[in-house]
């Protein structure tokens, strides 16, 4: 291992946000990007909300709709670290592509409303981070608000997420009194209105955070802070990385404050770029040899261009331009002459990627979501996974001559992870599926965009949908054989099982108990 690649690799961390709709999220990336000198200048923050706004015009949808399908990645440095936040789209409807985002990653921040708690979808969200164990760094946002007791945040996390908490800081007032943080460990104090100066006090009942509360909260802030600093959790890093417990920071991402700590608490907690797992082994991220993962594809990024680009997570080594990948899928060759980086308002060429890195490849639909490059050995990462959609519906063709190039377009929309397709084993046409109903939409308004084919949605008998396998291969065909009208075959040839609905789910699971029943499946 040389030198230069491994320090390169030891300093990246990759990372996403995960959030309730309104949580912050948008706020703080903003604040992060600010950190990291991405944006310098406030009036660039407002050029880059206009070019946002030009930048995702290229779909009806989303104008209507309010809300962003494009989903992407920053990189940034700070400090002597280099960060890469994948964004994840804020609306539900998309939210198998926040799934497959959360495999890229190797860490998370979850963003909590300290009004609200815990919400839905951050719930959801939690999860995909726990199959992995992702390490997760929380902050308590909106501490300028109304909000709710610490305490009892703190123990929603720990209940609801079986997640340990250790509170790093703790909120001197809140709502209109909330006027900085007091840090557990060291007992230092910054105040909100000056967050670059860090003031060693002695201890919670010091005059110095009394000053900054006004009178009939100071007792309580004694009580509550002593509380924590004896009662809590202290930090504990390996259960931190192994995903077991969370470190907390409380903060206002619309006041700025707050945010320095996660920027922090990622560059000295949170690990580098993790080892992978392959087919063949398990990749470190400081091997020489290059390899890669596509986690996510998007089109038409540049109306202009009407570009697909593929996101790939670099695993190891260093992609360099112009390099000869080998496609695991295909065992092709591929060029990579133009890989790119993506700023906060820019893309560049990517030179040199390392492990850890976000690059995007421009293709033309070479390139698929889960798809492994090399740089030449023979190796596939496990990973991608694939969630069972939650509404199937066959898709209706207003004419019927072209049926063949719908073949191929829904080929192509499910390579790209848009929809996901199944071709029932009866031969009656194809179903698609979906997480969230919104990407119907799309997956319409871009058939005909793209490929001139008017389409309806029709329901089908079918609302579940689960990958089927068994230790017992018979077992297996005479599933498939005696259910062949409830059976279809996922892009890659897996069969699936259909049902009506999750009662007849699980009565088939109770007849059928050498059969595994899946809601996830990985790519490959
Ligand atoms: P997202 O949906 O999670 O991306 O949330 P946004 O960042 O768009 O924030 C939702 C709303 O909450 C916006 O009106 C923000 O201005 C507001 N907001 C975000 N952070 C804070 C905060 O720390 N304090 C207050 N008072 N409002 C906030």
């Amino acid at each position: 291992m040389s030198e230069p690649l491994a320090a390169e690799v030891a300093r990246r961390r990759t990372f996403a946000i995960i959030s309730h709709p309104d949580a912050g999220k948008t706020t703080l990336t903003e604040k992060l990007l600010l950190f990291g000198g991405a944006i310098q200048l406030a009036g660039e923050v407002k050029a880059k909300k206009d070019r946002m706004n030009t930048r995702s015009d290229w779909m009806k949808i989303e104008r209507e709709r309010g809300i962003s399908v494009v989903t992407s990645v920053m990189t940034f440095e700070y400090g002597d670290h280099v960060f890469n936040l994948l964004d994840t789209p804020g609306h539900e409807d998309f939210a198998d592509d926040t799934y497959r985002t959360l495999t890229a990653v190797d860490a998370a921040i979850m963003v909590i409303d300290a009004a609200k708690g815990i919400e839905p979808r951050t719930l959801k969200l939690f999860e995909v981070c726990r199959l992995r164990d992702i390490p997760i760094v929380t902050f308590i946002n909106k501490m300028d608000r109304e909000s709710r007791d610490p305490f009892e945040i703190l123990d929603e996390v720990e209940q609801k997420l079986a997640l340990d908490t250790a509170p790093m800081t703790w909120p001197i007032g809140r709502g209109k009194s909330f006027s900085g943080t007091y840090h557990l460990s060291d007992n230092t104090i910054r105040r909100s209105d000056a967050e670059e100066q860090t003031t060693s006090v002695n201890g919670p009942e010091s005059d110095a955070v009394a000053g900054l509360l006004p009178e009939n909260e100071r007792k309580a802030f004694i009580e509550e802070c002593s509380l924590a600093m004896e009662a809590c959790r202290p930090f504990d890093s390996q259960a931190f990385l192994e995903g077991h417990l969370t470190p907390v920071y409380f903060g206002s991402a619309l006041r700025n404050f707050g945010v320095r700590d996660l920027i922090n608490a990622l560059g000295r907690y949170a690990p580098p770029p993790r080892d992978q797992i392959a087919d063949t082994r398990k990749v470190a991220a400081t091997d020489e040899k290059m390899s890669a993962f596509v986690f996510k594809i998007q089109a038409n990024m540049d109306p202009n261009h009407r570009d697909r680009i593929a996101f790939v997570r670099v695993c190891s080594g260093k992609l360099q331009r112009g390099m000869k990948a080998r496609l695991a899928r295909t065992g092709k060759p591929m060029s990579l002459s133009a890989p790119q980086f993506f700023f906060a308002h820019q893309r560049q060429l990517a030179d040199t990627a390392y492990a850890g890195d976000v690059v995007g490849i421009p293709n033309h639909g070479t390139l698929r979501i889960g798809d492994t490059l090399t740089d030449g050995e023979h190796l596939v990462f496990k990973g991608v996974p694939n969630f069972a959609p939650e509404i199937l519906r066959r898709v209706r063709l207003e004419d019927a001559m072209k049926a063949k190039k719908m073949k191929e377009a829904l080929a192509q929309m499910a390579e790209e992870g848009v929809v996901q397709l199944f071709q029932p084993e009866d031969g009656s046409p194809p179903l698609v599926g979906v997480v969230g109903a919104l990407q119907l939409d799309v997956l319409k308004a871009r058939l005909e965009a793209e490929y001139g084919l008017p389409v309806s949605f029709e329901l089908a008998r079918f609302n579940v949908c689960r990958w089927i396998s068994s230790a017992d291969k018979a077992e297996l065909e005479r599933f498939v054989t005696v259910k062949r009208g409830d059976i279809a075959r996922d892009l890659d040839g897996d069969p699936v099982f259909l049902a009506s609905d999750g009662f007849s789910l699980n009565y088939e699971a109770e007849r059928w108990k050498a059969i595994k029943f899946d809601a996830i499946k990985e790519y490959q």
